[in-house]
């Protein structure tokens, strides 16, 4: 059977046939479809449901370190850094899961003038973020959809010392072709959406009230922000709530129809696990946990399945974990979150936050403990800046040429964040991690990041190619 809906259409039958098809493996079909990966071309679904299903520690073993060898022949070894913004908590809807949710009476309900925002732009600027997400539960104050349309000139607007926002990216509620446009007349860089779970009838058990429980005005939201403009559109699930592996399939036709419709998949995949959040009973006791061993399987398959597609980790999941899955594909992480509005400038509290968070680290810290495990921090904004986007940005990344731009805008990011706002400790790892990373180039793109580092040195800023 098969679901119908006007754009994106899931394929339950297919879905099912899949796993099924994906039981009947051996040793050497799970090493041939390892070799086939490091071509960098992605898998068929079945390939994905044979990997699904490997649980030898020796074979899982080589599917985590195919992964790492794919993450780091695509993105090097850089991280690129973000912060969460949450402007409001209110919420017309009613997803189980969530703290915002209309009915949940613990929560502290609170909107924040654009002072406010401001305000918590200036704590993120002085921490040395440059990139922003924007977030909001699905109810806007007096001001409607222009609320947001207002927050997002409010962050651009305000500078702090040496910095500002240089990236703006979006996370609300799926809206129409002409708000979509109205949302990229802003500048934004990406508009995340996550379906939480493709599985129809979970979806209408988790999503009890509000404009939410329209399953295909979400599903095809992206469609919708893609027809309007927007060419980098981010997409998730919610684990917890279904089967990961049914998720991870119906996610992959997800990204197979957006590739068909419009050449160019999602610019990035969310991964959110289910975290305890204030009044939810689900949140805390979701119906298929996810394990960590399947958390990091989930990771490896989609980046051997979506090579060029980043992966993002945020501040749910704890320090350890996010270790981990840096190897295996992740691309992007937030660090210093808060989900409470107004948790920059006074503090995270519970009882307005979404979730809990699994990371308390300040950003300080997160930084010199990437580089000390070879990372390199990166603050960098220049592809959205300089048009590459959509599907100039996946041709530009098939080829591998992305890197030769990616390499020196991450130093030289990385330098400015060391010279304006790391401590001494930070910097002093920070500038070891650099001049490795510097030895370890090719000598083209060397020579182009040690000219650009030197220019931050010397002062300049915003420096990127
Ligand atoms: N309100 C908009 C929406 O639902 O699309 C956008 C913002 S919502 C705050 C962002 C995401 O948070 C949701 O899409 C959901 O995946 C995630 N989320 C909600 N409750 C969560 C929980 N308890 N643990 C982890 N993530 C959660
Ligand atoms: Fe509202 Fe989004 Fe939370 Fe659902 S997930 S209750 S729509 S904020």
């Amino acid at each position: 059977m098969s679901t119908v809906s006007e754009g994106v259409r899931i394929d339950l039958g297919l879905i099912a046939a899949t796993i099924e098809a994906g039981k009947r493996h051996d040793a050497p079909r799970v090493r041939e479809i390892l070799a086939r990966a490091l071509e960098l071309k992605g898998l068929p679904d079945v390939d994905l449901a044979v990997l699904m299903g490997v649980s030898d520690p020796e074979l899982l073993g080589e599917v985590f370190h195919t992964a790492r060898r794919v993450k780091e022949g695509i993105y090097g070894n850089r991280l690129v850094l973000f912060a969460p913004l949450y402007i409001s908590n209110l919420c017309s809807n009613e997803c189980v899961y969530c703290a915002f949710r209309a009915r949940n009476r613990e929560l502290k309900r609170r909107a924040l003038s654009q002072e406010e925002i401001a305000l918590e732009v200036r704590h993120l600027v002085e921490q040395g973020h440059k990139r922003i997400l924007v977030v909001a539960g699905e109810s806007y104050p007096h001001e409607g959809f222009d609320y947001v349309l207002n927050a997002i000139d409010t962050v651009y607007r305000t500078a702090s010392g040496r910095g500002e926002i240089r990236r703006v990216n979006v996370n609300i509620a799926p809206l129409t072709l002409d708000e979509f446009a109205r949302l990229k007349a802003k500048n934004i860089g990406t508009y995340q959406i996550f379906q939480e779970t493709y599985h129809r009838e979970t979806y209408a058990k988790v999503h009890l009230g509000g404009k939410k429980r329209d399953f295909d005005w979400r599903v095809n939201a992206p469609d919708r922000a893609m027809e309007a403009g927007i060419d980098d559109v981010g997409i998730g699930v919610l684990f917890g709530l279904f089967d990961w592996r049914f998720e991870i399939l119906a996610l992959v036709q997800h990204i197979r129809h957006l590739e068909s419709r419009f050449g160019v998949g999602p610019h990035t995949i969310s991964v959110p696990r289910m975290e305890p959040a204030s009044g939810s009973d689900v949140a805390s006791h979701p119906p298929h946990p996810v394990s960590d061993v399947d958390f990091r399987k989930i990771i490896a398959i989609l980046r051997l399945a979506v090579p060029y597609t980043g992966i993002i980790m945020s501040t749910r999941e704890g320090a350890d974990i996010r270790r981990e899955t840096f190897a295996l594909g992740v691309s992007q992480i937030s660090a210093g979150s808060r989900t409470n509005p107004g948790g920059y400038a006074e503090d995270e509290k519970f009882e307005s936050a979404q979730f809990c968070l699994g990371d308390h680290r300040p950003l300080d810290e997160v930084i010199r403990d990437v580089a000390a495990l070879g990372y390199v921090p990166s603050f960098c904004t220049a592809c959205y800046r300089l048009g590459r986007t959509g599907r100039d940005f996946m041709d530009l990344a098939k080829p591998g040429e992305i890197k030769e731009h990616c390499g020196p805008n991450a130093l030289a990011t990385f330098q400015e964040y060391l010279e304006d706002y790391a401590s001494p400790e930070t910097r002093s790892a920070g500038e070891a991690t650099i001049a490795r990373a510097l030895a370890e180039m090719d000598p083209e793109p060397r020579l182009r990041a040690e000219k650009m580092v030197s220019l931050v040195k010397g002062g300049k800023r915003d420096v990127y190619c």
